[in-house]
Order: C-alpha cells, then structure tokens, then sequence
C-alpha cells in the first residue's frame, strides 16, 4: 500500500494500467489544473503546434504520469517514458529525442534525479530543439549539431525543491497537483470497481476513500485488496461490512497516515512536547531529509488539520493527539 510505483507487484500494475483514465473527461479533480491543460491543449492542437514543456510536481500517487499519457492523447502524438534514474548517458537521452516524431511527448518520471551531465544536456534540445552528438571514435572523433522534432516535454517531480532553476525555467507550463478531497477519490473508487467490475456500495466507497490518503493510487491499491476479501470471506460485493472487516484485517489507519506520517506526528509530541518545532529539526529525528518532509508528508498532514504552520515552527493539533490516542501535557517520552 506504499504509494510508490516500485513496490507494486507486475499484477498490479497490470490493473493500475487498466484503471488509469485515458482523456480529461476519464479524468477527475484536479479542476483547475485541468481547466487550464485543456486550453493549452486546444490553442497547441489549432496551431499545429508542439505543447510548451510542461512539469507536474506533487506527491507519489496523485496523477502526475496519468496526465502525461492524456496530454499526449489528448494532443494525439506518441508517447516515449522514462525515467530521470535510467537516463545516465547522454548517449541513451539522444537516443530517444532522435526517435521522436514532431509534437511527440518524452515524459520523464523523477526528473530531479537526472544526473547534471544528462541535464545539461537535455538544456538545448528542450530551449532549440538541437542537439549535438558525437560521432565516429578515436582521432576522428568530432560532435555534430542535429535538428530535432519539435517536441513537448513533459516532467514529474515529487520534489520540485530539488529541481535546478535552469531547469525549471524551461517549463512554459508548470502545474502542481494536490490531495484528493474524499467525495473525489469515492467517485475515483467507484469507476475502478466498475471497470474491475466488483460491485461495491455507496458507504463502502467512501469508507475506503476515506483512508486513502488522499491519493488516487491508494485507493485503487485498497479497492483491489478489499475485493479480494469480498471475492473469500462474501459474496463478491464489497458491502459496507465487507470493508470494515477488511481494512481493520489491513491494518489501515484511520484517516489513512502511513508510517513517516504518524512517525512525525510522535516525533513532534514526544520529542518536541507537541511544538512548535523547525521543519529540519523534525527531519533530522524521523531520518528523512527536509525537501521530502516538506513537500511529500506535511503538505497531507497539514490539509487533514493534524499539523498547523507557525512562525516558531510547527505544531501538532488537538486532533493528532486524539488520533494517536494521547493526552496533551502528558506521554511525552523525554
Ligand atoms: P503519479 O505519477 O503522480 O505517481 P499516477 O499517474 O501513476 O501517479 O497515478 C496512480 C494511479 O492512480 C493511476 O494508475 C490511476 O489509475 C490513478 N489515478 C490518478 N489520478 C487519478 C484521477 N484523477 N482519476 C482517476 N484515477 C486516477
């Protein structure tokens, strides 16, 4: 139930494709991002134009590779993926830009981990759509300039902190995403049921929904386990029932935190008697690094009103005592 892709058996990504909306109406939430890519889309599309290089930043799990494939279906081009940890040479980046069609999309997965070498690189074929490569060996060794396609690039980050601002100054089109509201993810779970085509009730859509952390990966991870449970311990409908047996079975917290997030919570209360305490301070006790607490945990902890922001630092909230069962002023553990 990790959100990220890595620890996803090859089934389920099998199903993750199958679940993964293909155009912006299939899409939901994300309103005004998505209000603001059609535009682009449709003024790229009547100029016959390339779409702008384009960069989705946000937390694992929220749509960011789900966008690229729409924009490029959207934009009706190809599609080439990849990864910032893959591309190590320049060689393999040339590899790809030389194969691109005009107007194609190269998307690139975790574009802050692009080594500098590749990212120098990939600086001219994105600003002029050239790029020089090195041809024949030896004394006879010399680079020459070629002409690409015109093409649209299309990054995501979960750490946009980490992104150099060369980099980031060549993105025409920027676009954060955010957590899922639970009436977004219920409407997200009940078209996955019916595309896996498990029957499932209203109360037990949102009940799951509820505890996906706020993330559309999440929640299809969950609806896939809870029917399992509905298909040997039920009938094959996930009734309300159903679902509860199966999220306590799954020892799914209750408003969805994962570990790193209910670590910081009793980070801060133990350690710190609760706040207001240094963002760095926090990352420096949980073994994290600062960028990764701040741009993928507290952003969830703070919309679920479990951590307040303060000029002195941060603060845990009456409710993340409550959720962890502790008493303000009492437990700290020093
Ligand atoms: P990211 O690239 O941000 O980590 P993905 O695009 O891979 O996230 O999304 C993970 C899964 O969540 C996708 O397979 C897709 O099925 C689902 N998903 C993401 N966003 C939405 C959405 N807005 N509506 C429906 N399903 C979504």
């Amino acid at each position: 139930l990790n959100p990220e892709n890595s620890n996803l058996s090859n089934e389920d990504l099998d199903v993750e494709k199958k679940l993964r909306p293909l155009s912006f109406d299939d899409f939901t939430g994300q309103d005004q991002a998505i209000d603001n890519l059609k535009i682009f889309v449709e003024a790229a599309n009547q100029r016959n134009e390339a779409l702008d290089h384009t960069l989705f930043h946000g937390p694992p799990g929220l749509g960011k590779t789900t966008l690229a494939h729409i924009l490029a279906n959207e934009l009706q081009v190809g599609i080439k993926v990849t990864s910032g940890p893959v591309l190590d040479k320049p060689g393999d980046l040339a590899g790809l830009l030389t194969n691109l069609e005009e107007r194609d999309v190269l998307f690139i997965d975790e574009i802050h981990r692009l080594s500098p070498i590749v990212e120098e690189y990939l600086y001219s074929a994105m600003e002029d759509y050239k790029i020089d490569i090195m041809i024949e060996s030896g004394p006879n060794a010399r680079t020459v300039q070629i002409n690409l396609e015109p093409f649209t690039l299309i990054g995501a980050t979960t750490r946009s902190g980490l992104l150099t601002a060369p980099m980031r100054a060549r993105f025409g089109i920027s676009s954060r995403l955010h957590y899922y509201k639970t009436d977004l993810l219920t409407t997200i779970i009940q078209r996955s049921a019916q595309i896996l085509n498990v029957p499932i009730s209203m109360e037990s859509a949102i009940e799951i929904a509820g505890r996906s952390r706020g993330t559309p990966r999440i929640a299809n991870a969950l609806l896939r386990r809870v029917r399992d449970f509905a298909q040997i311990k039920g009938n094959g409908t996930i009734s309300i029932e159903i679902a509860k047996y199966a999220l306590k079975a799954l020892n799914v917290d209750a408003h969805g935190l994962d570990e790193m997030d209910n670590k910081i919570l009793v980070t801060i209360i133990d350690k710190f008697k609760g706040g207001p305490v240094g963002l760095s301070t926090i990352a420096t006790a949980v073994s994290e690094n600062t960028e990764t607490i701040e741009e993928v945990y507290e952003p969830f902890l703070i919309q679920q009103g479990f951590i307040m922001r303060t000029p002195r630092g941060r603060e845990v909230t009456e409710l993340a005592y409550k959720h962890l069962g502790r008493v303000k002023g009492k437990n700290h553990g020093e």
